[in-house]
């Protein structure tokens, strides 16, 4: 059984046969809903989705397959069982609601047991169904989620930079990437252990998603380098974000560990800078995601090289201008 009450959206135009149907599933305790015609039926299913449909076939307004075909062509992918509630000489439209997608057939006069069993067993189905589904979406999430920070891992940061950069030479936007590497961290390991080196990866991710809105990317690209996706933007704005993840990165502090450290550290806790590099398209030379990934890499290592803790920018060298030959 699902965690809550399961809701039946019932739809018949006969009022009397409606009535008595939400009787008897009102005393196992569903939650029932009606309606009286086709139009009510679909707005109900597409306002409110109920755990499942019994559907009269003969409706005031509409065939009740019009009903079915909605409910079983909605885009959302949960899965709503619908019985067809039929007469039992109507071999037709027991056929074609099948074809439709039906789920199983209830034949008037009904039997309250019966009603009642195959209402479980359709429910049942149902929360298996859900369960399913879950945890389908849990494992596509994990697929592309890093562990240790929660953020993007290296191959949804392929493949979203892949997307935007091909988004952005369609439209011709801009887009940007900054490539960010924390400043001698191996050290942060070596003198204060593996666990208090991962307190210091998720604070600066966390820092990360605090410095950026929300269509940036940010990934965990390896190790202890990350990378942001900026959607959209030029270089001023990559620039100006840029800034501001390494100045927040730069001031944050990790408390140390009870009994770690000694009388050159502040008590306060421990700061970790980083260095980071900047390449954005349109640029000479950047034709492809990877060459944005690679110009913003030399930027990184640029940066590095200067001392650290620092910013550099990839720039396309001036390059000779091929004039006409006269
Ligand atoms: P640089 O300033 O040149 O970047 O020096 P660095 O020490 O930061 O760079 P290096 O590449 O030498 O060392 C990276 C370190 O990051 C080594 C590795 O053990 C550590 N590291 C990588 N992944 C993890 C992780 O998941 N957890 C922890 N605690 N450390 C990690
Ligand atoms: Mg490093
Ligand atoms: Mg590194």
């Amino acid at each position: 059984m699902p965690a809550h009450r399961p809701r039946i959206l019932v739809v018949d135009d006969s009022r009397i046969q409606l009535e008595w149907l939400v009787k008897v599933l009102e005393k196992e305790a569903y939650l029932v809903d009606r309606a009286a015609d086709g139009r009510e039926a679909i707005r109900k299913v597409r306002s409110d989705p109920p755990d499942l449909v019994l559907l009269d076939m003969v409706l005031p307004d509409m065939d009740g397959l019009e009903v079915l075909r909605f409910v079983k062509a909605r885009p959302e992918d949960q899965f709503i069982p619908v019985i067809i509630l039929s007469v039992r000489s109507d071999l037709d439209s027991k056929v074609t609601g099948l074809r439709i997608g039906a789920d199983d057939f209830l034949a008037k006069p009904f039997a309250e047991a019966e009603i009642l069993a195959r209402c479980a067993a359709m429910l049942r189905i149902k929360s298996l169904q859900d369960q399913l589904r879950e945890t389908q979406r849990k494992l596509a999430e994990q697929a592309i989620t890093d562990d240790l920070t929660g953020l993007k891992n290296r191959r949804a940061f392929d493949e979203r930079l892949e997307e935007e950069f091909r988004r952005a030479q369609r439209y011709a936007d801009p887009v940007s990437l900054i490539m960010i590497d924390l400043d001698h961290f191996k050290q942060v390991n070596d003198r204060f252990g593996h666990p208090f080196g991962d307190v210091v990866l998720r604070g600066s991710a966390e820092q990360l998603r605090a410095s950026t809105r929300e269509p940036d990317i940010c990934a965990r690209y390896g190790g202890e380098e990350f990378a942001v996706i900026l959607p959209k933007t030029h270089l001023q704005g990559a620039l100006s974000v840029g800034e501001r993840i390494w100045r927040e990165l730069g001031a944050r502090r990790y408390p140390l560990p009870a009994g770690a450290g000694d009388a050159s550290d502040d008590p306060a806790g421990l700061q970790v800078t980083a260095s980071i590099g900047i390449a954005f398209y349109p640029s000479k030379d950047i034709g492809s995601p990877e060459l944005l990934v690679k110009y913003a890499d030399e930027a990184l290592y640029q940066a590095k090289r200067a001392g650290r803790n620092t910013i550099c920018l990839y720039q396309a060298q001036a390059y000779r201008y091929d004039v006409p030959s006269r």
